[in-house]
């Protein structure tokens, strides 16, 4: 088969492969309908994520058909139409019982880490993929759900909603505050509303980004650029700031605006993949009751907002921006990687 494999930063090419195995009883071969990049894979190539070895195929999002099963899969048949969790979960360990399965022991590395899709294990970005604990990591696709909304399944809608909205803690009559209008900030956007969310504020510097915002359910665009977007969201507020402010941008400068916005008693949620140290003043943050959260998605949600994109609940293929068959991936990685000037938001491979 083919399949995008990394060879080291910088560089990656369209590849013959061999096809993949069942190598263990629970694993499923699935046909790769539909995938897509995320900001992730563009951090493997710059040398960012180490522990991804040369020779990977990179891609932890996909939407497929079952071919093969293991012997002891039960929950997926050969024919399904599936959606690939980012997150890989044996269902057992005592992370995936305690409903943390983004730490699940069983990985064939044993790191702890339940992404392993594109990481330490074979991804998405091909013509087939091994899926293993198929019973858990796939989840069977409803009859009128494309591929288009399925796909924002396996990674950005849980992400927006597990990391943003529930560690944030968000609840009814709540402003909320999103920093970074990318696809995962505005999964977030999307997504307040189910915890009750009264005002959606979203600041960006991007201003298609901010129209896009507003379409899946931001209340207030803020441009990011502008010198007193902290003094426009307090004027917003009564004078004290948002109830949660979510951070999803992953650099120092958007983490302490969060902190700026967020009101005494409120929640900072973390989403962004942060690749330098924060400096917190703790000696003035102390006194103000706020809570931090983060984490890596547990995909705990899942099946919860399946259901909301079946039932047209959840704007979700909104997001998609561009289409690319799978064997022109090396173009879409470049219309991703100028997102600034192509105004890209999730690019999609199809087969
Ligand atoms: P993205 O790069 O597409 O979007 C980031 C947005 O932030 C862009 O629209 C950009 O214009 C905006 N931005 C940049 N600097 C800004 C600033 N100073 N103020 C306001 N906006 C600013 O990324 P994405 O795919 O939406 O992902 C967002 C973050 O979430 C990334 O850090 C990503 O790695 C992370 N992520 C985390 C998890 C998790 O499990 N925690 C999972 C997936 C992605
Ligand atoms: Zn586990």
């Amino acid at each position: 088969m083919k399949a995008l494999v990394y060879h080291g930063p910088g560089s990656k090419s369209w590849d013959d492969v061999p096809d993949p195995v069942i190598l263990e009883s629970g694993d499923a071969i699935v046909r790769v309908d539909t995938t897509t990049i995320c900001g992730t894979d563009l951090h493997i190539l710059k040398g960012d994520v180490p522990t991804v070895a040369e020779g990977r195929i990179l891609g932890h999002e996909g939407v497929g058909t079952v071919l093969e099963v293991g012997s002891s899969v039960r929950n997926v048949k050969v024919g399904d139409r599936v959606i690939i969790a980012c997150i890989s979960s044996c269902g057992v360990c005592t992370y995936c019982r305690s409903a943390n399965p983004s730490h699940c022991l069983a990985d064939e590395g044993a790191s702890g880490i339940g992404w392993i899709l594109g990481h330490l294990i074979d991804g998405t970005q091909a013509e087939m993929v091994r899926i293993p604990f198929a019973d858990n990591s796939l989840y069977t696709l409803p009859e009128g759900v494309p591929d288009d909304a399925a796909m924002l399944l396996s990674d950005i809608f849980p992400t927006g909603f597990e990391m943003g909205i529930e560690y944030g803690r968000v609840k009814p009559g709540d402003t909320v505050a999103v920093v970074g209008a990318g696809p995962v900030g505005l999964a977030a956007i999307a997504t307040a509303g189910l915890h009750g969310a009264a005002q959606v504020i979203a600041i960006d510097y991007d201003e298609n980004r901010l129209g896009v915002a507003k379409q899946v359910g931001a209340t207030h665009c803020l441009n990011a650029g502008d010198p007193d977007v902290v003094a426009q969201v307090m004027a917003h507020t009564d004078g004290f700031g948002v109830d949660v402010a979510v951070e999803a941008v992953g650099v120092p400068a958007t983490f302490l605006m969060c902190v700026d916005l967020v009101r005494p008693g409120g929640n900072v949620a973390n989403v962004g993949v942060h690749g330098k140290a924060v400096e917190l003043d703790l000696q003035k943050l102390w006194i103000q009751n706020i809570t931090i959260s983060m984490g890596l998605v547990n995909t705990t949600t899942l099946a919860m907002l399946l259901k909301l994109v079946a039932q047209h609940k959840l704007p979700a293929s909104e997001l998609v921006t561009h289409r690319f068959s799978l064997q022109d991936i090396e173009t879409a990685y470049e219309t991703f990687g100028n997102a600034a000037q192509t105004h890209a938001l999730k690019v999609l491979m199809a087969r």
